[in-house]
């Protein structure tokens, strides 16, 4: 067995727990259990949780209040690989719930925030990661309406992305040698798609054909310098 497969069955292996039932929280659960995901799913509602299990998106769902610690021990929350705090409405409880995880060993806690201050209040407790969905969404739709060249978008962090994008008219004919994108733009050139097929590690010598989209790393700074 080699490194890949293995790797591969270790994150197969992973488990998963989503606390908090509602629209957000129901699609990250689905899709990790459509994706053949083991996912614990709770809520403080019954009525949630019959839902989930009715609608056949967990396989487990309990009834809990996640701001008690004990309830979360005993449900087996502080035994999951990556727990989802899905609440944002409810601010306090989010921070609680959050704080909890993280204070009951969870190495990766993902939480969902509702504005900036909830963001900042839930990095302090000790999330790995926060979600800002509808901030998150604005953004993205704002850059897709200014910039519809970018056809899609990876943000590795605030300042780096990898964008896949549809070349511009007059970069068509040319290869990826004369366009000399690291020395004009500063980005470089992961990928080349053409009819929805890739190459990747495209060699310097390769011409770029009309309709053809690039996959580019670089800053977003770079980036925006794109003349599409
Ligand atoms: P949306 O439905 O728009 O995605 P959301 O994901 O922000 O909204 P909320 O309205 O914040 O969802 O509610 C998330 C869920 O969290 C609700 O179903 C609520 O019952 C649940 N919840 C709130 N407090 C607790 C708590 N202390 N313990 C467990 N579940 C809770």
């Amino acid at each position: 067995m080699n490194f890949f497969h293995n790797l591969r069955a270790d994150l197969k292996n992973r488990q998963f727990a989503v606390i908090g039932l509602g629209r957000f929280g129901r699609a990250v659960a689905a899709t990790l259990y459509q994706q053949g995901y083991d996912v614990l799913c709770v809520d403080s509602d019954n009525a949630k949780v019959d839902q989930v299990l009715s609608d056949r998106i967990a396989a487990h769902a309990r009834q809990l209040d996640s701001t008690q610690p004990t309830a979360l021990r005993e449900a087996g929350i502080f035994e999951q690989d990556t727990v989802i705090v899905a609440i944002g409405n409810y601010v306090q409880e989010s921070i609680i719930t959050t704080l909890n995880v993280k204070e009951g060993g969870v190495r990766h806690v993902v939480a969902k925030a509702s504005s900036e201050i909830h963001m900042k209040l839930l990095l302090k407790v000790g999330a790995d990661h926060v979600v800002f969905p509808e901030h998150e969404t604005g953004c993205a739709l704002a850059r897709s309406l200014t910039k519809p060249g970018i056809l899609d978008r990876f943000e590795l962090d605030p300042e780096h992305s990898i964008v896949e994008v549809i070349i511009p008219e007059h970069f068509a004919g040319k290869t990826i040698a004369e366009l000399r994108l690291r020395s004009n733009y500063g980005l470089n050139v992961l990928a080349v798609s053409q009819d929805g097929k890739f190459e990747i590690n495209p060699s310097p010598s390769k011409q770029l054909e009309k309709g053809a989209a690039i996959v580019v790393i670089g800053s977003n700074t770079c980036i925006n310098r794109l003349p599409i």
